[in-house]
């Protein structure tokens, strides 16, 4: 499995950026004395005259006194416990898929399935256009995990270590919502739960089986341990970088390593192959605009007095706009085989797109991150709501984001009291359940503001 096109092994890096609340953000919105009792805060449409909007403001309230409803809370708690306890991998989301099926089932949503192999398709409202779609991923982590808890992972070897259990509990959450008020929705929302997030592929394999055929926009929510439970964080624009990766096989002569004269050295040509690279960014592109080429494998040879015939090179590169991350590929491809040519050796450079495409970068549509933007705002507060700054890491939401617009959410669920203090994919990685219900709520009540505004903009 591929980690590295995972947002949150770069969180890691992000913590040096990120600027949290030091206070209780949870207090800020009102809170109970116990966990079943937490309060969503401030949502309304008061600063609109419209009569649509002042029915939007009811739903709203409507959909926050749902999601905090004690039941609802705990029945979102077993949801992402049963999932936890039954971490699969990217396309052997098996039970994780026959569970949101159960659910939508006694919901009585209907779905398409299997798409992708394991994923699911529901569709909530008129059935007609507008279209609106919210995404949750399914897949978990190769990681054993070492919380000890009363749900912890069944499956050795296995366990949901960035917090997928939680997003398809939110979405399965936002649809027991909107399915409670489909009669006042102004369109069709469209629930994707997918596969394979980790493996940097399964959005595409969703798009080719028509996951977003019709679809005007789509929301993709993500938890991230820096920012406390009760907030939030996004920002319009550049959000995430594309991600692609290389591997070059780089060949000469094998001979004694005593008779260097009678032999072509590939790790020689390699290793100016690596320090060629680096020049790529530090001397060839923008300073302001940031990007990225790292080596991050290096084999060659076997024996200290043997010159092996190849030496063989890995690594990612990383940039925020698609012109960019293609130029990056083109001169990763000059510069190795260039520098192999210097060396009287020969290279062969691959970009390995067919196990882990070169994923885009995730840009925040302005319209549908002002909507989503505003939905927060109601939500958790103004407060709760921060600008993120940009990230390194690379999320396969971008997939979307390419063919329609859509914006990307971080949910905070940072709570030093529960342990929900460490990075995804540490084997230690817990979340604060409280956040369950946010993520519910704003799912839902972004795809309810979204097809009011579509329908809106579509009358003028
Ligand atoms: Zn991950
Ligand atoms: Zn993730």
């Amino acid at each position: 499995m591929d980690q590295f096109f995972c947002l949150h092994l770069f969180l890691l890096f992000f913590n040096l950026f990120f600027f949290s609340s030091s206070s209780d953000p949870k207090s800020s919105f009102g809170k109970g004395g116990g966990h079943d009792s937490f309060i969503l805060g401030n949502y309304g449409y008061s600063s609109s005259s419209s009569s649509s909007s002042s029915s939007s403001s009811s739903i709203k309230d409507e959909i926050i006194r749902v999601a905090n409803a004690p039941e609802n809370v705990k029945w979102l708690k077993r949801i992402r416990r049963e999932i936890h306890e039954y971490p699969e991998l990217g396309y052997e989301e098996f039970k994780t898929s026959a569970l949101i099926r159960r659910e939508l089932d006694q919901m009585g949503i209907g779905y398409r399935w299997p798409v992708a192999g394991t994923g699911v398709v529901a569709t909530i409202g008129s059935g007609s256009p507008p279209f609106v779609a919210l995404r949750a991923d399914m897949d978990a982590l190769p990681i054993q995990e070492m919380v000890e808890w009363e749900h912890k992972s069944k499956i050795d070897g296995k366990m949901h270590a960035c917090g997928h259990d939680a997003h398809v509990t939110m979405l399965l959450g936002a649809a027991k919502l909107l399915q409670e008020l489909s009669d006042t929705l102004q369109g069709t929302v469209v629930l994707i739960f997918q596969p394979a997030e980790e493996l940097g592929s399964g959005a595409l394999r969703m798009i080719e089986e028509g996951a977003i055929e019709n679809v005007e926009a789509i929301l993709g929510l993500h938890v991230v341990h820096r920012y406390g439970t009760g907030t939030v964080a996004s920002r319009p624009g550049e959000f995430l970088a594309g991600c692609g990766s290389f591997k070059a096989e780089i060949t000469g002569k094998g001979g004694h390593a005593a008779l260097p004269q009678e032999s072509i050295d590939p790790i020689l040509a390699a290793s100016a192959s690596v320090v060629s690279l680096q020049h790529i960014v530090s001397r060839e592109t923008d300073p302001l605009q940031s990007q990225v080429v790292s080596v991050s494998t290096f084999q060659a040879g076997k024996a200290f007095n043997v010159i092996p015939d190849s030496a063989v090179i890995g690594g990612t590169f990383r940039a925020f706009s698609k012109q960019n991350l293609d130029s990056l590929k083109q001169r990763i491809q000059q510069v190795i085989t260039g520098q192999a040519t210097v060396h009287r050796c020969s290279a062969k450079v691959e970009f390995s797109e067919e196990d882990h495409p070169l994923i885009p970068p995730t840009v925040n549509n302005e319209r549908v991150y002002s909507i989503m933007h505003h939905i927060s705002t109601e939500i958790v507060g103004d407060n709760n709501t921060h600008t993120a700054p940009c990230i390194m890491g690379s999320e396969d939401l971008a997939f979307y984001l390419d063919k329609i617009p859509g914006s990307f959410l971080l949910i905070g669920t940072r709570n030093e009291r529960l342990g929900s203090v460490y990075p995804p994919h540490s084997p230690y990685f817990t979340i604060d359940e409280d956040a369950l219900p946010i993520g519910a709520a704003i799912h839902a009540a972004f795809a309810h503001r979204y097809l009011i505004s579509s329908s809106q903009w579509q009358q003028i």
